[in-house]
């Protein structure tokens, strides 16, 4: 099936050129292109900011000079490396237009933003899971948004499904983190399970533990809203600093990330310990960790955010994924027959998947921002006018008008 937005462009794109969607004010794509790859690059420097600002406030406790240096230089790694892609995605706009002869609907955004981020400087692994989950995230929000499958409107908009669907994730990703095979981050990192052990695994009293877990990310969540609400509010702060104590900003701070966070480990924990007291056996463990993560995640119906929800399903599947992996493929049953199963996770594994999928992202959510602007997730949409200094939203706008023109 042809997509309406498609028909619409191929009319409206008609004896059109890179130049009247792109760039009217320079005649030839040459000036044009070295006009931005001058230009642009403050743009992201400004986008990560919060990147460079967070973490630290994050860490209040263990930072230190090496700490600051490191984190400051990849800061101004991911923002160089960021300029390359978008200056080399614009680039492609033009360049596939001259290739192809004429205004394609897929070498609109697509492909350029797709070929921007593959044929970019290489990042570190830690920067380029960053890059793909955020992209993936923001993604899937787009194409639950774009959606017109009758289950999926009705997913999106019961609260009581989202809920039930977060705490199965998070049940997933607790029970696989127990147990000790899969080793990353998430809100809550449980202590793996001990062998013969029938008690609490952490040190000290079971009140302590749990009374400490939610100060710490009750604390973490108000300092996370703080900091975004000083970002969001700088114009106003940088003209009256005292502004900082006024209604308007304390409007402005959102309380209910540091609830959530606040409950998700104290309901955790709590159910934990509880059934720790119950345990026979160890094999109960991983049963017990599965119920609590699923209790855990009641308190998403607080704070019910695309951000923390697609979080939740792409480390689900994340997690999921590299558990898989270490049962079948790990090293232990080297010697045994390989099955099929077995066979075909190894030739998966060894396809660079965060990459591809940092690259179908972001082509995906270049395509979603021009022709589907009302359901494009507002992060990115921020992201794209910041980094190409509103080279692609002056593009949007173009395009919607002609768009419009023709309808
Ligand atoms: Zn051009
Ligand atoms: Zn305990």
């Amino acid at each position: 099936m042809v997509s309406s937005s498609k028909l619409l462009f191929n009319r409206a794109s008609l004896g059109r050129t890179c130049r009247d969607l792109w760039h009217p004010q320079f005649a030839s794509c040459l000036a044009y292109n070295v006009h931005f790859w001058r230009t642009i690059l403050p743009g992201s420097f400004k986008l990560y900011i919060p990147f460079l600002v967070l973490p630290p406030l994050v860490k209040l406790n263990d930072v230190d000079w090496r700490y600051l240096w490191d984190h400051t230089l990849q800061y101004a790694y991911i923002s160089f490396c960021t300029y390359v892609q978008a200056a080399l995605s614009l680039s492609a706009q033009c360049g596939l237009f001259h290739l192809v002869g004429r205004l394609n609907y897929w070498c609109v955004m697509f492909w350029p933003c797709l070929l921007g981020v593959a044929i970019g400087p290489p990042l570190p692994n830690q920067l380029l899971r960053l890059q793909a989950i955020t992209f993936f995230n923001m993604s899937l929000e787009a194409a639950v948004r774009k959606s017109t499958s009758p289950v999926v409107r009705f997913a999106h908009r019961s609260n009581t499904l989202a809920t039930v669907s977060f705490m199965a994730f998070s049940s997933i990703i607790l029970t696989c983190l127990r147990s000790g095979l899969v080793k990353q981050f998430w809100l809550v990192n449980p202590d793996p399970v001990v062998r013969g052990s029938v008690r609490c695994e952490h040190p000290g009293c079971c009140r302590r533990h749990l009374l400490d877990g939610m100060l710490k990310y009750g604390a973490v969540g108000l300092v996370l809203e703080a900091g975004r609400a000083v970002l969001r509010q700088s114009t106003l702060l940088l003209r009256n600093p005292l502004a900082i104590f006024g209604g308007k900003f304390l409007r402005s701070c959102n309380l209910r990330l540091g609830l959530f966070l606040a409950c998700y480990v104290g309901i955790f924990r709590a159910v934990c310990c509880l059934l720790a007291r119950r345990r026979g056996h160890e094999q109960q463990a991983l049963m017990h960790t599965a119920l609590a993560g699923f209790l855990a995640g009641v308190p998403y119906c607080i704070y019910p955010t695309y951000q923390i929800y697609t979080l939740g399903v792409t480390k689900a599947i994340e997690i999921a994924w590299e558990y898989c992996l270490t049962v079948h493929t790990g090293p232990t049953i080297d010697e045994e027959p390989k099955s099929l199963r077995t066979t075909v996770l190894r030739h998966l594994q060894r396809l660079p998947m965060l990459r591809l999928v940092q690259m179908c992202s972001f082509g995906y959510l270049g395509h979603v921002y021009a022709f589907y602007p009302r359901v494009s997730p507002v992060f990115h949409q921020k992201a794209m006018d910041v980094c190409s200094t509103d080279l692609t939203l002056n593009m949007k706008l173009r395009l919607n008008r002609w768009m419009k023109e023709i309808n």
